[in-house]
Parts: structure tokens; sequence; C-alpha cells
């Protein structure tokens, strides 16, 4: 009960944000479905934020996170062998981190998941042993795919575009901010999947990687799925895939492992970005759509503005009839206030005017609205266009 009561609080102030909301920034147009500031707009959702983690302690995840490994031996169940996906992985838990066992094959998410942001923290072994690409190896396959490279280079030179944080193959980190072998590293990465219509790529797909809080790639274009000594060609990926990590002979370790999926781009049929014409025109009808829904549930004055508002995003007989006849009621009732007295409504009728003079700055109403001429006329009578 106190969630429905909450629920018609909250549908009641978006009403009315909205109605406050109008008439006011560059309103929607071929490319864009809502208005600048437009209070139509959905708020984002809540989500509670996590904590940092310490070398000590891993840190929570934030409250919508999906997590992949949070240090147990039940979370292992969420994991299968790469290699044969039917068998359980060979890799252990010790002390709260998944732990490579050497030999045994690369580890994957029996999830599967595309386009994320997602945090893991790893280990190489504090001892190093060996050179270049074989001392603290592993990596982080996003949907199989794509490695986001692990690695311990933190005294350990070798081929840039194979340092640790590069995205494998493909491109370098732009710095060196990892911690001392043995220490635990933090990758933050935000991962788009490149997408294709019609054999076309429409977006490369992009890797963005922090790497314990420092900017190593900045949304690098994906060429392909990178490789070990061949460059690969821009490629479809499917929409989902497991994630994976990679046994390449050194114990590293993993813990705090989580995604967040995201949104879908506008090039795929997300609404906030710059859409094309059909999916804005789609989205502005059915913004103009829920508007009139909600005119319908209110009176008076806040129903007159709301189906004034609904023409801004789509044209419509009905609400421009309905509209146009609430506010020549208006105007009729101001006619008979007396002169002396018309200033006491003066608030009405300059929001009023503010309304329609947007709606026709911008076309919404037609060009012979009638009160536009006689809101016009009122103002200037009463000298309330003069700047003081
Ligand atoms: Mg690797």
């Amino acid at each position: 009960m106190r969630l429905l009561i909450h629920f018609v609080t909250l549908s009641f102030l978006a009403s009315n944000l909205a109605a406050e909301g109008a008439f006011y920034g560059d309103p929607p147009d071929a490319h864009h479905p809502w208005a600048i500031h437009d209070l139509n707009r959905p708020q984002p959702p809540r989500v509670e934020p996590g904590t940092f983690s310490s070398q000590t302690e891993p840190g929570k995840p934030p409250s919508d996170a999906i997590v992949l490994f949070g240090g147990t031996e039940a979370d292992l169940s969420k994991w299968q062998s790469a290699k044969n996906p039917t068998e359980p992985t060979k890799w252990i838990v010790q002390d709260g981190a998944l732990l490579c066992v050497p030999k045994s094959g690369y580890v994957r998410t029996k999830e599967e998941f595309g386009d994320c942001q997602l945090h893991l923290e790893w280990a190489a072994p504090a001892k190093p042993a060996g050179s270049s690409q074989n001392r603290g190896n592993s990596g982080v396959f996003l949907m199989g795919l794509v490695e986001v490279q692990v690695l311990d280079n933190y005294d350990n030179p070798t081929y840039a575009d194979g340092f640790a944080g590069s995205v494998y193959g493909i491109n370098p980190p732009m710095v060196n901010a990892l911690r001392k072998p043995g220490e635990w590293q933090v990758y933050d990465i935000i991962f788009r999947r490149p997408l294709f219509k019609d054999g076309q790529e429409i977006d490369p797909g992009a890797l963005t990687v922090f790497c314990n809080g420092v900017l190593l790639q900045d949304h690098t274009p994906l060429e392909g799925i990178g490789g070990h000594k061949a460059r690969t060609k821009p490629r479809p990926y499917p929409e989902k895939g497991p994630l994976q990590l990679q046994d390449h002979g050194n114990p590293v370790r993993y813990r705090n492992i989580w995604y967040r999926p995201l949104p879908a781009r506008a090039v795929e049929g997300g609404t906030n970005g710059y859409l094309t014409e059909e999916a804005a025109s789609a989205k502005k009808k059915e913004i103009a759509s829920n508007i009139r829904l909600d005119a319908t549930k209110l009176e008076g004055k806040a129903k007159m503005y709301r189906l004034l508002e609904s023409l801004c995003y789509e044209s419509n007989d009905a609400a421009l009839k309905e509209s146009t006849a609430m506010v020549a009621t208006f105007l009729a009732e101001v006619k008979q206030i007396p002169p002396a007295k018309i200033e006491s409504r003066k608030g009405d009728i300059m929001e009023l005017n503010n309304a329609v003079q947007y709606l026709a700055k911008y076309q919404f109403i037609p060009g012979d609205f009638a009160a536009k001429g006689e809101l016009e006329r009122i103002i200037k009578e009463q000298g309330w266009d003069k700047k003081k």
C-alpha cells in the first residue's frame, strides 16, 4: 500500500513537473524526441553506489551490478571450462580469490552479455617469474572475443600493444599505472560491441579502460577482435557472449568481478542521443500519446496546458481542437473581468501567452490561432509588454 501511495505521489509530481517545464527550451526536432530540459524525459533510475576496494578488502558492487565472482566457493558455479563448457572449471577459489591453475585452460562465465561496464581486480604473482609476455599473463576477453591484456608489466617491458591494459593487438594503454606484482590491480572497463547493419559497420565498437582509476583506453575503436601476430579486420559480434579469463600458464588471481549491462545506443534503437528521423518520430508519437493520456486525468488549466504541450511532439486534431476550445473559454472569462481587476490575472495571462508564443514560434499551432492576437492585445493594453 505504501508503495502504491509512493507511486501515485511520484506520478502526480511528474505531471506537475512536466507541465511546469513545458514551453521552455528548444523543442523536440527531427532527431531529438525531447525538448531541451524536457521534464517528460524519464528520470535516471536510482542505483546505490558501492564502495572502493582496499588491498586487504574488496569493495562492494553497486546495487544493480550482476556479480560474477564475489569471493566464495559457490561463485565457481557461475563459471565453466571454456574448452569443455559441460565441465566445471579447474580454476580454484583461494583466500577469496579466483586463481588460475596453470594449464587448466581458459575459464568463462555461464552468463552471456554484450555491452557492459565491467569491474574486476587481478593480481600477478608477488614474486615475478619470466619476462615480457611470460610474466603474470592472463587476459579479460569481453564476449570471449576481444582481450584487455592482464600482464605483470610493473617492471617488465614487452611489445606495447600487448601491455597490461592494451586492447591486445590493437592499441597500447596510454600509460603504465600498475601497482607492484602481488598487489591488487583494479580494472574498470566500458565495452561496446561492434554493430553492423546489412553487412555495413554502423559502429566499430569501443573499449574504455581504467587501471587503478587511471585512464588507459579512451573509447578505443575496435578492429575486429584483435589477436596475436595477425591484424584483424572489422567484423560483427554476436549480441552476447561470455566473459572469458585467460590461462596463459601463470597463477594470476581475480576478485570482485561484476558487470552492469549498458543501454542500447541510438544506432541500435536506444532513445537517448541523436536519433534517426524514424526513431525520433516514433518516440515523439509515444511521448505525445502519454501526455494526452495524462491530460485525460486532469481538469481545467492543467489539462489545457498538457494538451497544448502534446502538440510539440505530434500534431493531433482532437488535442488541438480541445485545447483551442479551452483557451477560448479562458479568454472569454478574462473578457468578463472589469479592467480594474485584470491585474490580478496577470500571471495566468502571461503564462498562457508564453505557451502560445512558444507554440506559434515553432509552428506547433496554426498561424491563425486566434488566441495569439487576443493575448497580445490584452498584454499591450495593460502595458505588460514594456520592460520595467
Ligand atoms: Mg593475455
